[in-house]
Parts: structure tokens; sequence; C-alpha cells
């Protein structure tokens, strides 16, 4: 199976059907139908030829979705940029995937000379194409038209790069059958996505989270309603004006939706499907959210770019259960999950070890780096590197990346579960746990709190607050207080960034 079928297929289904919606420009299923083999023509002359990467640095538009398809059309390799990426990050990963073609919006067209030595910049923004440029509609209007160029689903789609939420980032090669194995697995557990709805791109079309979506999108016939980026004020617009039916964001998303001002003022009761993932959410934010989603079931996912991303799926019906908040749900149909010790035995139900995963959706490979995807596939299994348990029923439960779980006088303690009991402190805007080092305990439960707006709370006082609810162990021995955390582009705390003003070495190493 290959990308490209599901244009084939909305075609042949509703030729005048509404595909994009970006501001006032609606294209319908034809006029995209159109235009991406003109695109894809366009890049041939252009000499991209088969398993060339074609990048794109924009914010989120309809063209980014032209995009996504003219690239596999033309058989070539997809490669999204980080917006979030400084130049030099961006120039790195460039020239690492070897990509010489790429297109940039009116965002990042003044970051262009800082990229390097790209051979072929395509503009895709709305504003005139600047020298040196060549103007993405004048492609279209100019270029024949070619065939799709499929050939099967083993292709290699694209290279898509980790959040580097805990390093540099790593490009993740995945083929066709990664992608739809993930998607339509996904969609196979009955509440995801509302077929021949209306999808909203919230969340940055570069991240695997989103492109996951999109594609399920597509199997669907969804409509994709696509704003450039996310802000609380244009996402909550955009879902009471377009009566949009399904969405996927991110725990941080989620947080700024509901905290927002205006957000009584806006039906929101066309939403059918709330999907999340990508980070823990909390509790409290999870509560709040299903108040302002009245009509909509809410979906985790826990996945990672490695895996397409879904390996396993929290249900809309499973949300309504109390003993299953903290869960991440049960394998996906398309995943096999397992937890195992560090000798990749499996450990018993209820026991904590590291979330291993097999399936049709786990990655080609790390692109150049074979011995980091030697060591990730080890055993033909997908290593997570998070640590996690599963239950008698199946569900698994995520309690820390295992390179962030903190050994405080030999004892392990989970960051998330103490993330989770801060959280519920009505002052508490946001919050991280690290481990720090301290001469007595080895490491110490350190917190880094970010208060609300208007509200206050001393370090005592949290810290009474998490004894009510978790053992003496876990209550931070020590708080500090900051406006903000530091965060990746996909809405995860850099906890490497806060840890490293505690470690001499910069960060400690791996337990
Ligand atoms: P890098 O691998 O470069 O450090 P990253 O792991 O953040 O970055 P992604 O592949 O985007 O890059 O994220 C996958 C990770 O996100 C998972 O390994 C897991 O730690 C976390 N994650 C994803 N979904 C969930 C979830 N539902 N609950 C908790 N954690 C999640
Ligand atoms: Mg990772």
């Amino acid at each position: 199976m290959h990308l490209t079928q599901t244009l084939h297929q909305a075609v042949q289904q509703g030729p005048d059907r509404p595909m994009t919606v970006f501001g006032d420009r609606v294209r319908t299923v034809a006029e995209v139908a159109e235009r991406v083999p003109r695109f894809a023509g366009a890049l041939k002359e252009l000499g991209v030829g088969a398993s060339d990467r074609v990048g794109i640095l924009a914010l989120n538009s309809d063209r980014y979705h032209e995009y996504l398809l003219a690239v596999p059309w033309a058989n070539a390799v997809l490669n999204p940029v980080n917006i979030r990426w400084s130049p030099a990050e961006i120039a790195y990963s460039l020239t690492e995937s070897d990509t010489r073609v790429l297109l940039v919006d009116d965002a990042f067209a003044a970051m262009v000379p800082k990229l390097g030595d790209i051979a072929t910049v395509i503009h895709i923004g709305d504003a005139p194409t600047p020298d040196g440029m060549l103007g993405y509609e004048d492609l279209i209007a100019e270029a024949g038209p070619i065939e799709d160029a499929r050939r099967g689903g083993d292709d290699l789609l694209g290279v898509y790069y980790t959040g580097g939420t805990t390093g540099t980032p790593k490009g993740v090669m995945l083929s066709h059958r990664n992608l739809l194995t993930s998607a339509l697995g996904s969609l196979a557990t009955g509440r995801f996505l509302t077929p021949r709805g209306k999808l909203l791109h919230a969340a940055p079309m570069f991240h695997l989270a989103d492109g996951a979506a999109w594609a399920a999108g597509q199997l669907v016939g969804s409509t994709h309603v696509i704003v450039p980026m996310f802000t609380p004020a244009g996402v909550l617009g955009a879902i009471s004006g377009e009566r949009v039916t399904d969405t996927l964001l991110v725990p941080t998303m989620i947080q700024l939706l509901v905290d927002h001002p205006d957000v009584e003022r806006h039906d929101l009761t066309s939403m059918k499907n709330v999907v999340y993932g990508a980070s823990p959410i909390s509790e409290a934010v999870l509560e709040r959210a299903r108040k302002t989603f009245p009509g909509a079931g809410f979906v985790q996912a826990y996945g990672m770019t490695e895996l397409s991303p879904v390996a396993t799926l929290l249900s809309a019906e499973d949300h309504d259960d109390p003993a299953l908040r903290r869960a991440a749900g049960r394998a996906a149909p398309h995943a096999e999950v397992r937890v195992v010790d560090p000798e990749d035995v499996e450990v018993p139900r209820g026991t904590v070890g590291e979330i291993v995963c097999r399936g049709d959706h786990v990655m080609l490979g790390y692109w150049n780096r074979p011995d980091e995807t030697a060591s990730a596939l080890r055993g033909g299994w997908m290593h997570t590197g998070d640590g996690g348990y599963m239950d008698e029923r199946g569900y698994v439960f995520v309690v820390d990346r295992i390179k962030d779980m903190i050994v405080s006088g030999g004892e392990n303690v989970y960051s998330a579960e103490v993330e989770n009991a801060l959280a519920k402190h009505p002052a508490v805007a946001a919050c991280a746990v690290i481990g720090v080092p301290d001469e007595r305990w080895g490491e110490r439960v350190h917190a880094v709190v970010v208060l609300r707006e208007g509200r206050a709370a001393t370090g005592d006082e949290l810290r009474d607050f998490c004894r009510e609810a978790i053992a003496g162990y876990k209550v931070p021995r020590t708080l500090e207080f900051t406006d903000a955390l530091p965060m990746s582009g996909a809405g995860k705390i850099l906890k490497r960034e806060l840890r490293k003003r505690h470690w001499t070495d910069g960060d400690r190493g791996v337990h």
C-alpha cells in the first residue's frame, strides 16, 4: 500500500468534496489531484530522482498537505524539518540527510542564507518569491503532470527527525507500510477519526504525531482544516467556525486551550474525537478538557517517531474508568508490546521495565546510524527507552523515560508520578521533576515549578500538598520557581536543560 493511493481514492469517491481548508482558501479533491502531479512533475524536471530527499521548512498550510502527497507521487523522500530548531541545527539535519531541495514559506524564507548550501529552494509563501528561489505556483502552472511513480509499500516514504528531547535528534526512516500500518491500526480501534469528518491540524505538521493523524485522515476521507500554527485563539476560532470534528493535540496545547479566557465563548460541541499524546498529560488538565469538549471522546496515543508513531491507545471508553486515568492504553491492533528487563527478558505484569515493541510499523532504521539502529532494534524489537509496566488486562502504564528516572536513597522515583501530584495544586501551572546530585541520597528529587499568574505558593506548602498524595521519599526535597520551562518543538519539557545547572558534567549519565 502506498500513501498516494489515498488521493486516487478520494478522486474516485468524491472529486468535489473540499480536501483542504486554509483560511479563506478551500481546495477540492479535484483541485489537489490536479496540482499534486504537476508539482511532482516540477520536482522531476528539477532533477529530483527516486529516493532523493525533499525538505520542507514551513508553518502548516494547504501547500504542506500537497507536499506530503507530491513527494511520494514522485517517489522521492519527505524530510519535514522541525521549525523550532536553530538555523545551525537545521543546516546540520539538511546536510546529514543530504537534502538538496527545500520548500520554505514566508516565515522561514529569511533563514535560508544561514542554512548552508541548498541547491534548489522553492518558495511556498503568498508573498512575492524572493530572489534566488523558485515560486511554487509558477512551477505548478508551468510543469507537465507526471504519473504516480509509486512502487510499493516498502519504499522509503520519509526521514522524520525525533524530538531531540534526550539528545541530538535522529533521522528515522519510515516506509509507506510503516506509516499506513500505524494509521490503519489506530483507525481499527473504532473511535479515532470521523469518516469524512473535518480534521484540524493544530499541531505542527512536521511532527509525526500530526503526520500520522494526517495519514489516518487521508484514509477516512477527512477534510483537512489547517491553521498556520497553534494559538489558543486561532484554534478555538477554527473549531467553532469550521465545525471541526477531529483533532490531534499534545498535552501542552490542551492545557493552553482549556485555560484560555475565551474558551467559554466558543461553541465546541462539533468536536467528536480528540487524539492526544507525545507526552504525559496531568489528570487535572484531562478532566478540564473533557468538560471543555463535551461531545468529544478522548483517545490517548503512546508511541514514538520510530514506531510511526503509535504503539498503544487508550480508547474513549477507557477514559471513563478511573483505574485507567494514568494508563497509556493497550497495544494497538498493529503493535506487539512487551515490558522487559535489561537482559530483554519479559518481566511479570505490574513490574517496571523497558517497553519494547514489534510490528510492521517499526522503522526501517536511523538514517546513517547503523550502530544505533542495531542497538535500538536488537532482537527484532524496538527498544523505546521508556520505563513502564503492563497490568493484568494488558494496559500499559508509562512511568518515565529510563533516562529521567531518579534513584534516591536506593528507591526508584518516577518523575511523572511526582509531577502529577504537584500539578493538582491550584497554584501550579506547570512543573518538572528531576534528579539532582545529593551527597546523602545519591540523587534527590527536585521540582521546578511555574506558578499560575496571580497565584502564590511556597515550597513548603507544595511539599505538604504532595505528601498527601505520594510517599515521603518521592516528595521533592527541594523546589525552585521559574517563569517558563524549556520546551522542545513538540511541547515536551527538556529535562536535560534543567539538569544541566545541577550536574557539573553537563548532565548525569544514563542509569
Ligand atoms: P528524542 O528521541 O530525540 O530524545 P523524543 O523521544 O521526544 O526525542 P519523539 O519520538 O517525538 O521524540 O517522542 C517519543 C517519546 O515521547 C516516547 O519515547 C515517550 O517518552 C514520549 N511519549 C509519547 N507518547 C506518550 C504518552 N502518551 N505518554 C507519555 N509519554 C509519551
Ligand atoms: Mg525518543
